[in-house]
């Protein structure tokens, strides 16, 4: 069974990105707790994941409630806002989460994070077309 210990991890943010890597860190046996804002996408995603909840994570008195002081990981997933996105991590950095990984969508984007106290910075559309660009190239040469 799974417990509330450091080895949890807190998603916040179910949009496309947010809701795969719960999904995977669930089926991965890992304690996810996942706070989203919007309560259709909150009840959309209770059929799927342990524990997932609706909250507004720029509100740092929220996330102390929700105890997720006792959670070793977060990581913020949000994109579009970049005031929501610097909001949350400066709040996991008031409440002294220790991995603090957060998405970016820009190079400016990705200071802010890092200057505020992110942690781990991640741009997942780049990495993926990245990687989706050598396997293009890797498979051509399969033709050569
Ligand atoms: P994706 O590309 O992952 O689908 P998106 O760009 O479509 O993301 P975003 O605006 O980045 O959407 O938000 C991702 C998720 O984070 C959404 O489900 C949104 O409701 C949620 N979200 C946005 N702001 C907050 C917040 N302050 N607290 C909690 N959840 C939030």
């Amino acid at each position: 069974a799974r417990r509330a210990d450091s080895g949890g991890i807190v998603v916040i943010g179910l949009g496309r990105f947010g809701c795969h890597l719960a999904g995977s860190l669930t089926r991965m046996n890992r304690e996810v707790l996942a706070i989203e804002r919007s309560p259709t996408k909150v009840q959309r995603w209770s059929a799927v994941l342990d524990r997932v909840v609706q909250a507004d994570a720029t509100e740092e008195g929220a996330l102390r409630q929700l105890g997720i002081t006792s959670f070793g990981r977060a990581v913020v997933a949000i994109g579009a806002s970049v005031e929501a996105s610097v909001l949350t991590v400066l709040a996991l950095v008031e409440l002294g989460v220790p991995q603090i990984w957060a998405r970016a969508t820009s190079q400016k984007h990705a200071k802010i994070l890092a200057s505020v106290g992110a942690h781990h910075v991640i741009f997942p559309e780049a990495e993926t077309g990245d990687r989706v660009a050598h396997l293009i190239v890797s498979r051509l040469l399969d033709f050569i």
